[in-house]
């Protein structure tokens, strides 16, 4: 996403060639941006048995996806990734295991995907209707329709 405005006081900005790459910059204050996205952790949840974890989110579409979530700002994305199993399912996260990294088209967001085990008692979070664990095979299949879980769990 470009910033064509300034943060700071609002004046438009302009593009400059900085060095190999282009930001852009505010007429005023002189700061400078580069293209913002968001970085964000999508989760492989593997339990006791071996099975994975798919849910329903509560809001948006009636999809199956993995647990994710934004990290915050300064937030390590193992430890986001740890923080979202515990709020979106209640369990605790151990072994995580870095998968790759998935740009999302749609909103510019880039995807970390990890595996992890997860083990305790589910407590849902007011943001998933639904968990489901289930084999890989049926994971892959419930996942078809979303995008990047979908990646995800193909490259596991
Ligand atoms: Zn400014």
């Amino acid at each position: 996403m470009k910033i064509n405005y300034c943060i700071e006081c609002g004046k438009k900005t302009f593009l400059k060639k900085l060095g190999d790459d282009f930001v852009q910059i505010c007429p005023d204050c002189k700061r400078s941006y580069q293209d913002i996205f968001y970085t964000c952790a999508i989760i492989v949840c593997v339990n006791e048995l071996g099975k994975v974890a798919v849910i329903k989110q509560s809001y948006g579409t009636d999809k199956y996806v993995l647990v994710a979530g934004f990290c915050k700002p300064l937030e390590k994305i193992e430890d986001c990734c740890i923080r979202e199993v515990r709020e979106e399912l209640g369990l605790e996260a151990t072994n995580l295991e870095f998968i790759g990294s998935f740009p999302m088209e749609k909103n510019e967001n880039l995807m970390m995907a990890f595996k992890c085990n997860v083990s305790g008692f589910i407590k849902l979070s007011e943001e998933v209707k639904e968990v489901k664990f289930v084999e890989l095979d049926e994971a892959k299949e419930l996942l078809k329709d979303a995008t990047i879980a979908y990646k995800v769990i193909n490259s596991i």
